[in-house]
């Protein structure tokens, strides 16, 4: 694309997008930068400009089988002319969502029954509060409502879902979290574990501060529990040792479900196939979304547990149908995506190479920073990692918020043909590349990293 055409697609986009996200104002006065994507192949990107770059973020952590897929591209063509659109009510279906959904059953074991579809994680995990909340009304437990996340999740940016994300950015003049949603304690053991504490004591002390919570609000009002096995969003957080074995049995004592938020993690990035495999979690919901489709077409899911599905059952014998539904779910043309993309995650075993290339990416990562002076911690597993910038390593001291430092390393990278994100709480640059990546891809990455984050330190 020529500068000429460049130009007047960006003031075109300026006057007329709203941009999620992303500061309004300045994008509107041009002050802040945009970028015009074009194109896409294998882990890189394309823009207006004609600058390639590596995304170290896949799109949003979903592009998992990477850009550019022929046979994807066929398979939603094919469905499309096949059958574009019919709906899932009243028992209606197709093939391909009848083979999906039992593919999905079958993989993610663990006592799961039956997926019901969206098209975002945010509705996901709206359609889990909403079963939660019909489990315990067909239970007899009308009072048993209020659901608990952490400090630092993300869930979503719906009004419940925004409730349930734990950063205050995606809350402040959003009249957010709703009444009913509560906050506990974000299990990140460098900024949050006491002098002397080790892994397991500080998870065992997570589960204390969970159980605390519960009962100062009394057991018989607590619904559900959510979280992500690995925080993302809130900076890429894996748990600490011990950290679901000790949750775990403090949601069993008082009948709290668990709603494990797998929309970045299901489907290998952590080196299994679910997150909760990774981590040995038990769960009675799982939100997937993102990797479902390598998000080449929206679709989304809530795997329901033996204990719900039950429930569900026992609850529409006696109400009557479920009144619950989006016009989109089981959308054959984006569950056909779904299974070519899944077809292309199982063929090229991209849930091995998550574990072995991401195992690469981690030593690499820790080779080259852990003892660098700006970074404080490098964290991460699988194909999904970060590192934390700190002011002064030894004191453990954060930047200064106004300073950006993640968000000028983020900058740097750009500048060097890597994208790697700046998360939007602190100074955290997170990488999460397409499952496809190649160790020659990761060596690359690592360079153009490595003279990011030096231009950065040798500036302050
Ligand atoms: N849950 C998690 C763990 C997520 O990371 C996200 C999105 N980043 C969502 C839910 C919301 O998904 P969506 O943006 O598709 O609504």
């Amino acid at each position: 694309m020529n500068q000429q055409l460049h130009a007047a697609l960006s003031a075109l986009d300026r006057a007329h997008t709203l941009h999620p996200s992303t500061h309004l104002a300045q994008f509107a006065r041009g002050e802040a930068a945009n970028r015009i994507i074009v194109g896409g192949q294998g882990v890189y990107v394309e823009d207006s400009l004609g600058q390639r770059s590596l995304d170290g973020f896949a799109g949003l952590y979903c592009v998992n089988v990477g850009y550019g897929r022929q046979e994807l591209a066929e398979a939603i063509a094919h469905q499309a002319q096949q059958l574009a659109y019919y709906h899932a009510y009243a028992g209606h279906s197709h093939e391909p969502v009848i083979r999906l959904s039992e593919r999905i059953v079958r993989q993610a074991g663990m006592g799961m029954q039956r997926v019901y579809y969206g098209l975002s994680g945010s509705d996901a995990n709206e359609t889990n509060i909403k079963l939660v909340w019909y489990y315990h009304n067909v239970l007899g437990r009308p009072q048993k409502k209020k659901i608990i996340s952490r400090h630092r999740a993300y869930h979503g940016s719906g009004l419940m879902t925004g409730s349930l994300t734990g950063l205050p950015v995606f809350q402040q003049a959003f009249d957010l979290p709703l009444e009913g949603v509560l906050h506990t304690t974000c299990p990140h053991y460098y900024w949050n574990a006491e002098a002397g504490e080790t892994e397991a004591m500080f998870s065992q002390r997570c589960a204390e501060d969970l159980e605390r919570l519960i009962l100062a609000e009394g057991a018989e009002t607590i619904a559900a529990f959510i979280a992500e096995p690995v925080m993302g969003t809130g900076g890429i957080i894996p748990p600490p040792q011990g950290y679901w074995a000790a949750i775990q049995p403090i949601l069993r004592k008082y009948e709290v479900l668990l709603i494990v938020d797998e929309v970045v993690t299901a489907f290998g990035r952590t080196g299994q196939y679910f997150g909760a495999h990774t981590y040995q979690i038990q769960p009675d919901l799982i939100t997937i979304a993102k990797g479902l489709t390598s998000a080449y077409l929206p679709l989304s899911g809530v795997i329901v547990g033996e204990k719900v599905w039950k429930v569900l059952e026992q609850g529409t014998d006696q109400l009557g149908a479920l009144g619950h539904g989006w016009t989109y779910s089981a959308h054959p043309v984006c569950v056909a995506a779904a299974q070519a993309n899944l077809d292309i995650v199982e063929r090229e075993n991209l849930t091995g190479n998550a574990r072995e290339t991401g195992a690469y990416l981690q030593a690499q990562l820790q080779e080259h920073f852990a003892e660098h002076p700006l970074v404080g911690e490098v964290r991460g597993v699988g194909l999904l990692a970060a590192l934390e910038f700190v002011a002064d390593k030894q004191k453990k001291q954060r930047f200064l918020p106004n300073q950006g430092i993640g968000a000028k390393v983020s900058a740097a990278c750009l500048q060097e043909g890597l994208i790697a994100r700046a998360m939007p709480h602190g100074d955290i640059l997170g990488l999460a590349p397409p499952l496809v990546i190649s160790r020659d891809e990761v060596d690359l990455l690592m360079g153009m990293l490595k003279r990011a984050v030096e231009k950065v330190y040798s500036s302050l």
